[in-house]
């Protein structure tokens, strides 16, 4: 043995290497190059165990179906809840077969229990109708309250989240079935046997007389329309007095009235103080007997600075000369 053929032998030998691995490697490249056009990496998506189809963009489907599960559709669905969440398994799958992304989206949140969000319009509490959005609502409160309707406080809305959707009412629908006219001083609609109430059983509290002045007009006259109040003539901007303790219950600009306060002072006994200048409380608050809730005017339908108080029992108007203002002025 020489040198020269150790070496010989050795080149033979790593010579055959190479070539083995250059058979293996194209080998593997021509395996990989019909894999690649074979086929492609997918997604198997199943849900509950149970296999509902392919994706390709794994990440693109989660969020749609997780946007849809978190936020609903914008519209009517708030929410989604769903017991499980799909699961992605990564494949290899012959081309030609189709991603079915809307299917998998559509059977997931068909899984799950939609929470519907709407408005619940209310009337003295009680749910009366049901619209699809806010602005619905907050349109048809507003509607009542432009025009002056007299259940206009009653009204509210609350948002609802249910499992059932309710049958929704449009908006001009429910602002028409809601809509109460105002009773107006001037309203001759008014019926006579309950405006002239002759009951003079006790109101249950004490009044005291808001304001002090001559009387110009008195309740049941006609002058201007069948009179629901009595009229105390004195200057502007005299203080009036809260005839008895209750809740401010009104306390804004109310048509013909003008500038005006209700107090409620028990469940059934109201005072209205109307025509004002100036009003010193807000909705809501509570008031003492002889507190300072606003100032004598003229707004509304009135000719002159004087105060249209108005006593009533039950919503109906009861004549004040009963309880004030009957002996002198
Ligand atoms: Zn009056």
């Amino acid at each position: 043995m020489t040198i020269t053929s150790n070496l010989k032998n050795a080149v033979i030998y790593l010579r055959t290497w190479i070539k083995l691995i250059i058979i293996l490697l194209a080998g593997l490249a021509i395996i990989g190059f019909i894999v690649f056009v074979v086929y492609k990496p997918m997604y198997s998506v199943s849900l509950n165990g149970k296999f509902i189809g392919y994706t390709e963009d794994k990440i693109k489907l989660q969020k749609k179906i997780n946007n849809y599960l978190t936020s609903g559709d914008s519209k009517t669905v708030a929410f989604v809840e769903v017991d499980n969440y799909p699961e992605f398994d990564l494949c290899l799958l012959k081309k030609g077969l189709v991603a079915n992304d809307d299917e998998i989206f559509k059977t997931v949140v068909g899984s799950g229990v939609p929470y519907y969000k709407y408005y619940s319009i209310l009337d003295k509490g009680e749910e009366k109708y049901y619209v699809s959005s806010f602005e619905e609502a907050e349109n048809i409160v507003q509607t009542l309250k432009d025009k002056k309707s007299q259940n206009q406080n009653d009204i509210t809305y609350v948002p609802k989240y249910e499992t059932t959707l309710k049958e929704f009412t449009d908006k001009d629908t429910v602002v028409s079935k809601l809509y109460i006219e105002m009773p107006l001083v001037k309203n001759t609609n008014v019926s006579t046997k309950k405006v002239i109430s002759n009951s003079s059983s006790s109101l249950g509290i004490s009044l005291i007389r808001p304001v002090s002045g001559a009387i110009s007009s008195r309740f049941g006259s006609r002058s201007r329309g069948l009179h629901t109040g009595l009229d105390i003539a004195t200057s502007k901007g005299t203080p009036i007095k809260a005839a008895s303790a209750g809740t401010v219950v009104r306390a804004r600009y109310t048509g013909s009235y003008g500038y005006m306060v209700v107090i409620a002072h028990t469940e059934n006994v109201q005072t209205f103080y109307a025509h004002c200048s100036k009003i010193y409380v807000t909705e809501g608050q509570n008031v003492a007997q002889g507190d300072i809730i606003a100032a004598v005017g003229s707004t509304g339908n009135s000719t002159g600075p004087h105060l249209h108080l108005e006593i009533r029992v039950n919503g109906e108007a009861r004549d004040p000369q009963y309880y004030l203002y009957n002996n002198t002025n």
